[in-house]
C-alpha cells in the first residue's frame, strides 16, 4: 500500500467514472440509481476509513449523514443561501464538528459498547430532528425545494439539472473524495489507523496516541457522511427525514460488508449490488415487500462465502489463479545465519539512533540508575502479586529476572511500562517519576517492552509493522500529517532497515505477518520494540514457546542487539538468562528474594529452595 504506483488507482477511478454512465444502463441500471450509488459511495468512503481501516464499527453514521444534509438543505431552502457547493461544505463542516463531539463520548468505550453508543446517539439525533428542530428540518416532511447546482462560466451558466449532468457533478465529488481518501490511507496516519485496527494495545504501546487517531478517523467519517447527506438533498431536490433513520446506518454497514471493507471502493461496489437488487426485485420481479427477504438471503450468502466482500474475494481468486496461494500456504522459516548476525552488528554500528549516543558503559559504577522501582506493590483484591519491590537498573546493564511460576514477574513488568498502575510505590525512569503515566507516554520517553504473547499487527507486512513502530519514534505520539507520504518522513527507511537487520528479517520484509513462522514472529515482536529506539528495553519471556534451535538463535540475537543497550529480560529459561545477564534478580511470591551475578544466583540456597521446593540441588 505504501509503495504503490503513483496515481494508478486515481486514473482507474477516473476511467471507471467516465465509463459507468455508458455501461451501466445496458445492465439495467436507471440514471437515478446510478446517481444514488455515487451518493452512497461518497458516504461509504469515510465509513470505510473508520470501519475498514481503523476497525471501528459505527451504527450511527446516519446522524452525520442527516446533519450534513439538513444543514445544507436548510441553507439552500429556508435561509435562501444561493451557493450550493458552499452549503455542501458548510454541512460537511458541521457534521465534522458534531462527529468530533460524538466521538469524544463514543470512543470512551471499545467493541460492542462503542457500537451501542453510536446506535443510541443516532437515535437521539433522529428524535431531535423530528421534534425540537422540526421548524428547521421540516420534521417528518423533510425539506423540499433543494436547488440543483450550477456553474457560472462567465459568458453562460451551466445548470446540473438533468440526470446526466447531475451524474457529472456527483462523479466529480466522488473522485475528489476518493483522491483525498487515498492520500489519507497512504499517509503515516493511514499506517497508524491500520495498526489500531489490527492491535490497538500494541499501537499504543509503541508510542501512538490511539485515542487521538481514532477520533481523527471518526471526524473524517462524519465529514464524508455530512457531505454525502448534502449531495442526497441536491440530487433529489428534497432532503428526506429518513436520512437520519437507523436503516440508513444499517444499509451502509451491509453495503460495505458486501463490497469489501478496507478497500475504499467496497462501499461503492456494495451500493451497486444493493441498489440494483432492490430495483430488480421490486420493479422487474414485482416481489413487493418480500424484496427485503430475498436481499437478506443474498446478503447472508455473500458474507458467508465472501468474508472479505466482493473486492477482497476477487483479489483472493486472482491471487489463487496466479498461483500465489500455494506458495503462501506453508510458512517456511528463514533461520538466522552467521551472515544475519554480522549484518545485525553492522546495522548497530552504521545507525546510531539518538538515544544511544549518550549511553553509558555497561553497568557503569557510580552512574545514576536509568530505572528505579521504589516499594512497588500490586494487589488484586486479597491477592498480593507484587509486594514492596525495590529494584534498580544501571545504564548499559543487561539484567535478568527469574522466578517460579506466579512469582509476579509479568505483573512487575506491566507496572514498569505503566500498563497497569501500582497499588503503592513509585517508578523512576532517568530520575523522572513516571508512576501513573500512560504506556504511550512512557514509550515516547524511551521505555518499552516486547510481549510474552506476540502482539503484532497481523494483517500488515513485516516492513509495515516496523514502520508503524518507527513512525511513533520519528513523529511523536500524535501528528495530523494526513496528506504526507511516509517516504517523506525523515529517516524512516533508515530506522526500519536498522530494526530489520537487527532481528534478521531483511529477507522477509514484504511478507505478511500471518505467513511468518513462529520463530520469525518472535523476532518481529522484539523488532517492534527495537524500532521505537528504546533507551531501556524490557523483554517479557522472549524464549517462550521456542524450539531449542530457535532459542539458541534468539540468545545470539539478543547478544548482538545488547551491545551497549540497557535491557531487562524476564524468562523461565535459566540457561539462556545465565548466558546473557550480568546480574540477576530473583522474584519469589511477589518479593525480591535475592539479587546477584549468575554465579551467585546459581549457588544460592534460597533460590534452589524456591525452585526445587526444598529439595537440595545436586
Ligand atoms: P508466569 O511465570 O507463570 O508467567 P509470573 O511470575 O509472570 O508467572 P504473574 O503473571 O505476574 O506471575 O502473576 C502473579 C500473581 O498475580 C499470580 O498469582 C496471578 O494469578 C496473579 N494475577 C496476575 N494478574 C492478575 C489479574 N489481572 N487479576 C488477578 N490476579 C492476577
Amino acid at each position: 500500500m505504501l509503495r504503490q504506483r503513483p496515481f494508478l488507482v486515481e486514473a482507474l477511478t477516473a476511467a471507471g467514472l467516465i465509463a459507468a454512465p455508458f455501461v451501466l444502463p445496458h445492465l439495467g441500471f436507471t440514471p437515478t440509481t446510478i446517481n444514488r450509488i455515487l451518493v452512497w459511495g461518497v458516504f461509504g468512503i469515510g465509513f470505510d476509513i473508520l470501519f475498514g481501516f481503523t476497525g471501528l464499527l459505527s451504527f450511527g453514521q446516519s446522524a452525520f449523514f442527516g446533519t450534513g444534509g439538513m444543514v445544507a438543505a436548510y441553507l439552500l431552502t429556508i435561509a435562501n443561501f444561493p451557493h450550493v457547493v458552499t452549503s455542501l461544505i458548510i454541512g460537511m463542516l458541521v457534521a465534522g464538528v458534531v462527529g468530533y463531539l460524538v466521538g469524544l463520548i463514543a470512543l470512551r468505550r471499545t467493541g460492542i459498547y462503542f457500537a451501542m453508543i453510536t446506535v443510541a446517539i443516532a437515535e437521539v439525533f433522529f428524535f431531535v430532528e423530528f421534534n425540537p428542530l422540526a421548524a428547521y428540518t421540516g420534521g417528518e416532511n423533510g425539506l423540499p425545494g433543494v436547488p440543483t447546482p450550477s456553474l457560472d462560466l462567465g459568458f453562460t451558466t451551466f445548470h446540473f439539472d438533468s440526470d446526466t449532468s447531475l451524474y457529472a457533478f456527483l462523479a466529480f465529488w466522488y473522485f475528489i473524495g476518493m483522491v483525498i481518501a487515498l492520500r489519507i490511507v497512504r499517509s503515516p496516519v493511514g499506517a497508524v489507523l491500520r495498526a489500531i485496527r489490527d492491535n490497538p494495545l500494541r499501537a499504543s504501546a509503541v508510542g501512538h496516541n490511539i485515542h487521538g487517531y481514532k477520533l481523527t478517523a471518526f471526524v473524517i467519517a462524519a465529514a464524508y457522511a455530512g457531505f454525502a447527506g448534502g449531495l442526497l438533498g441536491v440530487m433529489q431536490g428534497f432532503m428526506p427525514p429518513d436520512a437520519f433513520m437507523f436503516d440508513t446506518s444499517g444499509q451502509l454497514v451491509m453495503q460495505t460488508a458486501i463490497g469489501g471493507a478496507g478497500t475504499l471502493f467496497g462501499p461503492l461496489v456494495g451500493a451497486t449490488v444493493w441498489l440494483y437488487l432492490s430495483d430488480f426485485l421490486q420493479t422487474t420481479l414485482h416481489l413487493g415487500a418480500a424484496w427485503k427477504l430475498v436481499l437478506g438471503i443474498v446478503f447472508v450468502l455473500l458474507v458467508c462465502f465472501l468474508r472479505r466482500g466482493l473486492i477482497g474475494g476477487t483479489a483472493d481468486l486472482l491471487a489463487a489463479a496466479l498461483g500465489r496461494a500455494g506458495k503462501t500456504a506453508e510458512p517456511t522459516e528463514k533461520a538466522l545465519t552467521a551472515q544475519d548476525e554480522r549484518k545485525a552488528a553492522a546495522a548497530a554500528d552504521a545507525v546510531e539512533p539518538s538515544h544511544h549516543a549518550t549511553r553509558a558503559r555497561a553497568g557503569e559504577r557510580g552512574a545514576a540508575p536509568i530505572l528505579e522501582a521504589r516499594g512497588l506493590t500490586k494487589r488484586y483484591g486479597g491477592l498480593v502479586a507484587n509486594s514492596d519491590i525495590t529494584f534498580s537498573v544501571l545504564p548499559g546493564e543487561l539484567r535478568g529476572i527469574i522466578g517460579p511460576n506466579g512469582a509476579g514477574k509479568t505483573t512487575f513488568f506491566k507496572m514498569l511500562t505503566c500498563e497497569i498502575p501500582p497499588t503503592a510505590g513509585r517508578i523512576l525512569f532517568e530520575g523522572r517519576d513516571i508512576t501513573g503515566m500512560t504506556v504511550t507516554d512512557v514509550c515516547q520517553l524511551g521505555l518499552t517492552k516486547s510481549y510474552q504473547i506476540n502482539q503484532l499487527f497481523n494483517r500488515l507486512t513485516v516492513r509495515e509493522n516496523l514502520t508503524v513502530a518507527a513512525l511513533a519514534e520519528l513523529r511523536g505520539k500524535f501528528k495530523l500529517d494526513l496528506f504526507a507520504s511516509p517516504e517523506k518522513v525523515s529517516r524512516l527507511d533508515e530506522h526500519v532497515q536498522y530494526a530489520l537487520a537487527l532481528v534478521g528479517l531483511s529477507e522477509r520484509v514484504d511478507t505478511p505477518v500471518a505467513q511468518l513462522a513462529y520463530g520469525e514472529k518472535r523476532r518481529l515482536e522484539i523488532g517492534l520494540a527495537l524500532a521505537t529506539n528504546p533507551k531501556l528495553l524490557l523483554l517479557d519471556e522472549p524464549f517462550a514457546g521456542m524450539s531449542p534451535r530457535e532459542r539458541t538463535e534468539t540468545v545470539q540475537l539478543l547478544k548482538s542487539i545488547r551491545r551497549g543497550r540497557t535491557m531487562v529480560i524476564v524468562d523461565h529459561d535459566m540457561d539462556a538468562i545465565f548466558q546473557l545477564a550480568e546480574r540477576i534478580t530473583v522474584l519469589h511470591e511477589g518479593r525480591v528474594l535475592v539479587e546477584g551475578t549468575p554465579e551467585e544466583i546459581k549457588s544460592n540456597a534460597a533460590v534452589q529452595e524456591a525452585y526445587l521446593g526444598g529439595v537440595q540441588a545436586a
